[in-house]
């Protein structure tokens, strides 16, 4: 028997392990059954994938991506580790093939949908063959309450009934604690030792700004930071996403539109492009979801407000699995709240379910509020504490100004009173600013006392303020769907001037803010460098019908950048090249190096 450290180094090739990867292994290559919930993007494959290697017979994967299998196994295979896959989607011949092997023990892991496990022809087969693991990957399908709930999943628990002598491991990214109770009570793991690690992602970098021209902020950020890279795009709407996936590809970019009302062949194809190429975005709605979990995504861009912080960090969460920087951006403004405020007003559910959807939405626009650490708020919000703050959102790389806004704040305030909680924003703005409108000869606002008292403040200025002013409830927004303002309970003490109200200034943002200036840390005298290892992945890619991250991820590229290895020993050095990808890839990337290197 291989040690565990023995085939991270040689089959994995990477130094050491991470975390608790050590003791899970221990755990499982000692017989015994594990519970590991860890963040996306934290290594729970190898948790299992070294103890199946390490105990010799068949490990089993269960897993309900049925999309991500064929390439988590051409990943395996290039490793050198003999790995199957059992689905839907297989030929007869194929899976007639697959089950032989796993019978005569050729293989050493074996991915399958949990519908096809529960066949009984698999479940004899496997009474047949030598199986000495079972990893139950995205466990928390079996919580009926989760948003990813499969029936099938329940009944994995004949598992602990038929093979009661294998070890069984379940793994998830969801960590709350009734999820973590019903997997342990649904697949039987009352003695599983468990692992838990907390739910923070701290490669993802977390950026909230105020809208002002959306498109044009998305464009510079694409272009100052993200250029060649794979990224979503969320928008609410299918309209939104077909006409931002079209500006986008105007703009010179690979983007692709995915949503509900597309076709399914061609959304099936876009999705296919979106996993095989390594610079696609896609423009999608939420529906792009389960399934998509491609480890190289770099960034993930919201043009609408998600409606809630679970939506958030999920929709985030896919930025990055592979544990490299990568940005979480989202752009919001006063209409976003106005636009989802009325969505749960309007909808069909009773008052106890309006107030709680109400409620969950005010923590989203509290997030996009503060001034203070946006990872603590949302570590907090899930049951996780940070002690310090992270260093690596925006409100803690660029400390946001506060302002004394009680004067302003009273103006805007009794303009909406005196025109009679009757008007949206942006024709309050107008009274305030003393604007000349049509509108506002109509219907005599240039009367008001309040008319043109904040001339002083820009729209853009007072769009800010009545944002805040809408997130922190001070104001309400109308049912109806004209974005009507009035005013609420909470603010008699400040129109009164008995309180003071401190609001956050909006940085304008001329360019995207540097928060990280060049692309994924590459200098740029090493651009060059990148491109060509970039293209030189991407036709070994081509040519074993694998995406690019299946030859080597970015971050192995980027350690060939800093190290410059010349021959096979450096190259060894470098985390993600084990023996066999030094066999197979290593002269192809040393001659793109020492093209360099003697130039
Ligand atoms: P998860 O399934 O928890 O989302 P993965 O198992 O896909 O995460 O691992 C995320 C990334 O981290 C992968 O690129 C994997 O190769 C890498 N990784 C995992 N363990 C290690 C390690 N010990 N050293 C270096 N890289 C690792
Ligand atoms: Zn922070």
């Amino acid at each position: 028997m291989q040690s565990p450290l023995h085939i991270l180094q040689h089959t994995f090739g990477y130094h050491q392990f991470r975390d608790r990867q050590q003791e899970i292994i221990e755990c499982l290559c000692q017989g015994e059954d594990a519970l590991v919930i860890m963040p996306t993007g934290g290594g729970k494959s190898l948790c299992y994938q070294i103890p199946a290697l390490a105990r010799g017979g068949v490990g089993v994967v269960i897993s309900p991506l049925i999309a991500l299998m064929e390439d988590q196994v051409s990943a395996l295979r290039e490793l050198g580790v003999r790995a199957g896959y059992l689905n839907s989607t297989l030929d007869r011949d194929t899976a007639w093939h697959t089950e032989n092997a796993i019978r005569s023990g050729e293989l050493d892991l074996v991915y399958i949908a949990p519908e096809r496990l529960i066949q009984e022809r698999t479940i004899g087969l496997f009474k047949e063959s030598n199986i000495t693991l079972f990893a139950i990957d995205e466990a928390h399908c079996v919580s009926q309450w989760g948003h990813d709930f499969r029936a099938d999943y329940l009944k994995l628990n004949l598992l602990h009934e038929l093979f009661p002598q294998v070890p069984k491991v379940a793994l998830t990214a969801t960590a709350d604690e009734r999820t973590r109770q019903e997997i342990v009570a649904r697949l039987n793991l009352h003695s599983a030792q468990q692992f838990i690690s907390g739910f923070d992602r701290p490669n993802i970098q977390y950026r909230i700004q105020q809208k002002n021209k959306p498109r044009e902020q998305l464009l510079r950020f694409l272009r100052d930071e993200q250029q060649g890279n794979a990224g979503i795009v969320y928008c609410l709407s299918r309209k939104k996403v077909d006409d931002t996936a079209q500006w986008l590809a105007n703009q010179g970019f690979n983007a692709l539109p995915y949503h509900a009302g597309m076709s399914g062949e061609l959304r099936q194809q876009n999705q296919a492009r979106f996993l095989r190429e390594d610079n696609i975005i896609i423009v999608a709605t939420i529906a792009f979801g389960m399934g998509i979990d491609k480890p190289d995504v770099r960034f993930v861009a919201h043009l609408d407000l998600p409606k809630s912080l679970e939506a958030y960090y999920q929709e985030t969460g896919r930025a990055g699995r592979d544990g490299e920087a990568s940005t979480a951006i989202l752009y919001y403004g006063l209409e976003d709240i106005v636009k989802l405020r009325q969505m749960v007003e309007g909808s069909a559910g009773n008052e106890q379910f309006k107030r709680f959807e109400m409620q969950r939405m005010n923590t989203m626009f509290g997030l996009c509020e503060i001034t203070t650490c946006r990872r603590q708020v949302l570590l907090r919000y899930f049951g996780d504490e940070l002690k310090e703050p992270c260093g690596n959102c925006d409100n803690c790389l660029h400390p946001p100004d506060t302002w004394d806004a009680s004067e302003a704040v009273q103006m805007a305030l009794s303009s909406v009173y005196r025109s009679g909680q009757r008007f949206g924003a942006g024709q309050v703005i107008d009274i305030l600013r003393g604007a000349d409108t049509e509108k506002v000869r109509q219907f005599n606002h240039n009367q008001l006392s309040t008319y043109g008292i904040g001339a002083k403040l820009s729209t853009n200025e007072w769009r800010s303020i009545f944002r805040q002013l809408v997130a922190r409830g001070l104001l309400n927004v109308d049912t109806q769907g004209y974005g009507t303002l009035q005013l609420s309970e909470a603010c008699r003490a400040i129109l009164r001037g008995d309180e003071k109200i401190f609001l956050r200034r909006d940085i304008t943002v001329k360019k995207s803010e540097p928060v990280r200036k060049r692309v994924f840390d590459i200098d740029e005298g090493d651009i060059p460098l990148w491109n060509a290892l970039r293209q030189r992945r991407k036709e070994l890619a081509e040519e074993h019908g694998v995406p690019p991250y299946v030859i080597f991820h970015d971050a192995t590229l980027k350690e060939m950048i800093i190290k410059q290895p010349l021959n096979d020993e450096e190259l060894l050095d470098i985390s993600g090249i084990g023996d066999r990808k030094l066999e197979q890839f290593g002269e192809a990337f040393l001659e793109v190096i020492r093209d360099f290197e003697y130039q």
